[in-house]
């Protein structure tokens, strides 16, 4: 167990801050009203060399710890648009890639994802089933030297844009297999991005698979072993999703300190009251705890321990409902005023919500955890 940040994770954590403050922050506005990500994104990302970072140098990547990726994604989450999901979902889908696929794959894959080029989108959610994946419909159906894709995901993460995706699709044997697919072949359609809450940055569309064709080798890992592959990546995501959600409740606190000084109320500032100074303490607190469970498990991850899976349930269990109160709290704070989109907070509050509240499965989670208690 390590309570302090290598120095070359702390130079991780000022890059990724110094960029949000840089690139992100004056993009916010135009993003938020247009629902659309300025598509130069990806490679600015890249050029800070903040895309692959855990990969292996000989593929694009940094090779820097998990924890490395957590702290970017905290601090890129602090702007409360979402951007950071472009950067997690590329740096887990592209780990997942990493961890269980062949050689050729990576050396294919990989290094344009890190250049910026290709976007990587993960492929399992259809419009029945989101929380339970095993219930996926989609076939991939073995002829010859290729597979044929039928099927339709839902709410996929910039699917619409180019680049490359892990795509899971049952067999003819019935069970979950994980494929590396390009977005622009034949077969492969999408809708219109859903229009969301909050989370402006993160575009999510349908996607529909018509006899779509898949070379062979583009099987990961083992035919009929995609669910293994597919469990690993969400357990990664968990803990971007920890991170990020951390990443917004400190915006959260940020911005509600400086509205309780700000604020004048009958007697002087709002932040010289007692019970306003406890909802800020009772936020840091939640913060705090959100913080160290993050970061252990991501330190977990980075040791390959036995049981980071089930921490990563565990983690998100607590930090995404806790990241949830701590933005409430700050709306509270900012009252009449919150309510307004003059005002951070709430963009904030929405982008927990959208973002990590919502699209993800917290009583699965839960499941996971208790499971694991009674075995
Ligand atoms: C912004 C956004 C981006 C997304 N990006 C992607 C992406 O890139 N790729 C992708 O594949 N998917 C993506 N998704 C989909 C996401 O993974 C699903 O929304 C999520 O898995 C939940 O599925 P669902 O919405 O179908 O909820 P459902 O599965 O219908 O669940 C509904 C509710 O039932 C609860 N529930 C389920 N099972 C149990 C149980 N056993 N006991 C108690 N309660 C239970 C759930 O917790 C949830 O509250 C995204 C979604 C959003 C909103």
């Amino acid at each position: 167990m390590r309570f302090d940040l290598t120095e070359e994770e702390l130079m991780v954590q000022k890059l990724a801050r110094d960029f949000t403050v840089r690139e992100v922050e004056p993009v916010v506005e135009q993003i938020e009203k247009t629902n659309q990500t300025p598509r130069e994104m990806l490679k600015k990302f890249s050029e800070v060399g903040l895309l692959g970072i855990t990969l292996p140098k000989e593929y694009g990547g940094s090779g820097a710890s998990v924890l490395s990726d957590a702290l970017v994604v905290e601090e890129v989450a602090k702007s409360g648009i979402g951007m950071e999901w472009l950067v997690s979902m590329n740096n887990s889908i592209g780990d997942t890639i990493n961890h269980f696929a062949s050689e050729d794959i990576k050396r294919k894959y990989l290094p344009p994802v890190c250049r910026g080029e290709q976007c990587l989108s993960i492929l399992f959610t259809e419009p029945a089933t989101g929380s339970d994946p095993k219930m996926i419909t989609t076939t991939a159906r073995l002829e010859g030297d290729h597979y044929v894709i039928n099927g339709e995901k839902r709410f996929i993460s910039w699917a619409n844009w180019g680049g490359y995706g892990t795509l899971y699709a049952k067999d003819e044997e019935g069970k979950i297999s994980c494929f590396v697919i390009e977005k622009n072949w034949e077969g492969y359609k999408t809708d219109p991005p859903y229009q969301k809450i909050g989370g402006h940055a993160q575009e999510s569309v349908d996607v529909y698979f018509n006899d779509m064709k898949v070379p062979k080798e583009n099987l990961v890992g083992e035919k009929g072993k995609g669910f293994e592959i597919l469990l690993w990546w969400i357990a990664a995501e968990k803990i971007q999703q920890s991170a990020a959600s951390l990443g917004i409740a400190e915006a959260a606190l940020e911005e509600s300190i400086k509205y309780a000084k700000d604020r004048l109320l009958r007697s002087g500032p709002m932040a010289n009251l007692q019970g306003i100074q406890w909802t800020l303490a009772e936020m840091k607190t939640r913060i705090e705890a959100i913080r160290w469970l993050t970061y252990k498990c991501a330190c977990l991850r980075d040791e390959q321990a036995p049981n980071w899976l089930t921490m990563a349930a565990l983690c998100k269990t607590f930090a995404v409902p806790t990241a949830e109160e701590v933005t409430l709290l700050g709306l509270r704070l900012h009252s009449g005023y919150g309510y307004t989109t003059d005002f951070k907070i709430g963009r904030l509050h929405k982008a927990v919500l959208g973002g990590f509240g919502i699209a993800t499965s917290i009583e699965v989670n839960k499941s996971i955890v208790g499971g694991s208690l009674i075995r």
